[in-house]
Parts: C-alpha cells; structure tokens; sequence
C-alpha cells in the first residue's frame, strides 16, 4: 500500500500518514517506530519534549530502510527559543537522533508573550542551507502568528501543525493556510481517542465497514490533512495504516466536519501557552 506523498511549497514533500510518539518513553518508542515502520509507515514524528529522539532515531536506523526513504520530523522546545539557543537545540536533536539531517523542523509552540519566534524561524532558515533541515514548518501558530511570521520575514512555513479531530476541525486556520500554500498537520487526529464512541462517528463506520479510528483518518485524508496517529498497539498501528482501500462520500465528510464545537480544544490554547 502506498502512501500519498503531498507537495511542500518549498519543493519537498511529506507522506500524508505519519506516525506520532508522544507520551511514550525511549524503549518504548523504538519497539513502536520499528513495528510502524514494518507496517510500512515512512513519516515519524517526535519532538525534544517527548524525551524519544534517541528510541526513535535508532529505529530508524536499524529499520534497514534508506534514510531518504524516512520522513522524520522533530521540533524545537520552547525554552529553546531565541537565536542562539534554538541553533544548539538543534544540534542536539540531531545527535540524540542519530542523523544526518531533519526532514522537517518545527517550532513547537508559537510562545507570543515572549515574542520570540520571528528570531528563532529567521535563524532556523540558515538550517536549510547546508542541508542539515530539509523543510521548516511551526506548530500551534494562529492565524495573527503566521501573519506577523509572514509579514515580518517575508517567509511562509511550509507547515503549521495542529490540534484538529472531528470536534475541533479548525475552518478558520485551514483556510489561511490554503490560501498560503502551508499544508495543515493534524495532532491529536483521533482526539487522543476521546471522540471514538461518537453515535455519528459510529453510524458511519458501520455503513462503510471500516472502524470509527479508520473513519475519522480518513477524514482527515481526504480534507487534505497530514495526520500522524499514535498507538503503542501494533493490531492499531497497522489498523491506523489501513486507510487507502476505502472513500467517504460528500455526505460523510460534511456530517463528520459539522461535529465541531466551540470547546472541543483538548490541548492547551497557543496563545496562552
Ligand atoms: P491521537 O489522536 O493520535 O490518539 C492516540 C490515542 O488514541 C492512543 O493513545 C490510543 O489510546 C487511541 N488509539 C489510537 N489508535 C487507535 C485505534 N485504531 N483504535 C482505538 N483507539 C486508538 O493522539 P496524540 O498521540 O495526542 O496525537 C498524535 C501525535 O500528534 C502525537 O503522538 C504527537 O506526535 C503529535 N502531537 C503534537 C502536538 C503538538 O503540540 N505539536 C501535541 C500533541 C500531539
């Protein structure tokens, strides 16, 4: 099965699926990553704050499978924000990893109280030059973050990911990055697991034959959305991957995108934050 690779604007592109690891520890997220990688997932997604980069990155490197074949994506911590001390972050997510290069480098948190992130993506872009980061992106940025990031550096991140599941679909903030050509990435794409008993939810997996989990990455795919499902569960790892043998219809998408509610934000809010 192959999974869809969307088109970054700087020229790179990203497998729609991926693999996230939060909140699972360093073993654990090695034995995870190698089993998501044997199911046939090519992006995983970590961060310094998730204390994984060294479980991840040595299964990645075990797996046998190219390095250029591994989407991997790591962010910057917020303590790490600021010119200097976002550059030697990165020198140390890279040597936990293990690796080379990143495939995609995000600013984890936009933090705007401390007004720090229009200096950390400036000086993250002298990353792209020799090659150490292939792709920079933000996460949990709002649309007046990316309006000043933009305005500011003259510069657009490739992508902005962000809690979104079906009762927190984001209309707002996927319509500015589609009109500026920044992809969207889903976290928390399952709503941490939360939204799985939904009557709707459930209605439509049955009339389709597939799991509520399946439906709603589904979903997902088919907004346009990069989604990175996590499970430590290898029978879920691989029923997360078995996404591309079926189509929601108009109708079933619009029924899950209209489960939207004023607070369905599970995570923190980034202005806040
Ligand atoms: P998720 O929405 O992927 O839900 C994961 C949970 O759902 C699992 O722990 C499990 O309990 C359940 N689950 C998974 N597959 C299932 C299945 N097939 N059937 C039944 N239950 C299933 O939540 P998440 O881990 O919060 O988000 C995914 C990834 O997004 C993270 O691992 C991380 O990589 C990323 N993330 C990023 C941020 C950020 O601030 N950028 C924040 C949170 C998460």
């Amino acid at each position: 099965m192959t999974v869809p690779e969307l088109q970054l604007h700087d020229g790179n592109s990203i497998p729609q699926l991926g693999f996230g690891v939060w909140q699972v520890d360093d073993d654990a997220a090695r034995d995870a990553v190698s089993t998501a990688l044997t199911t046939g997932y090519r992006h995983i997604d970590t961060a310094k704050i998730y204390e994984n980069e060294a479980g991840t990155g040595q299964a990645v490197r075990e797996s046998g499978i190219p390095r250029d074949q591994i989407f991997v994506t790591t962010k910057l911590w917020n303590e790490d924000q600021g010119r200097d001390r976002a550059l030697r972050a990165f020198e140390d997510s890279l040597v936990r990893l293990g690796l080379d290069y990143i495939d995609l480098y995000l600013i984890h948190w936009p933090k705007p109280a401390e007004n720090l992130y229009v200096d950390t993506f400036a000086a993250l872009r002298e990353l792209l030059a020799d090659g150490r980061v292939k792709s920079l992106g933000v996460s949990n940025f709002q649309v007046p973050h990316l309006e000043r990031l933009i305005e500011t550096t003259g510069e657009v991140p490739v992508l902005n990911q962000i809690e979104l599941h079906p009762q927190f679909s984001q209309p707002e903030l996927r319509k500015f990055h589609a009109k500026h050509g920044i992809l969207t990435e889903a976290w928390s794409p399952l709503g941490q697991g939360k939204v799985l008993s939904h009557p709707e939810l459930v209605s439509i997996a049955q009339e389709v034959g597939k799991s509520v989990a399946q439906v709603i990455l589904r979903w997902h795919l088919q907004l346009g959305n990069v989604v990175i499902p996590k499970s430590v569960t290898p029978s879920r790892i691989a029923e997360n991957f078995a996404i591309f043998d079926f189509e929601l219809n108009d109708e079933q998408v619009d029924t899950i995108t209209a489960l939207d509610v004023p607070d369905g934000r599970i995570g923190p809010d980034p202005d806040t934050f």
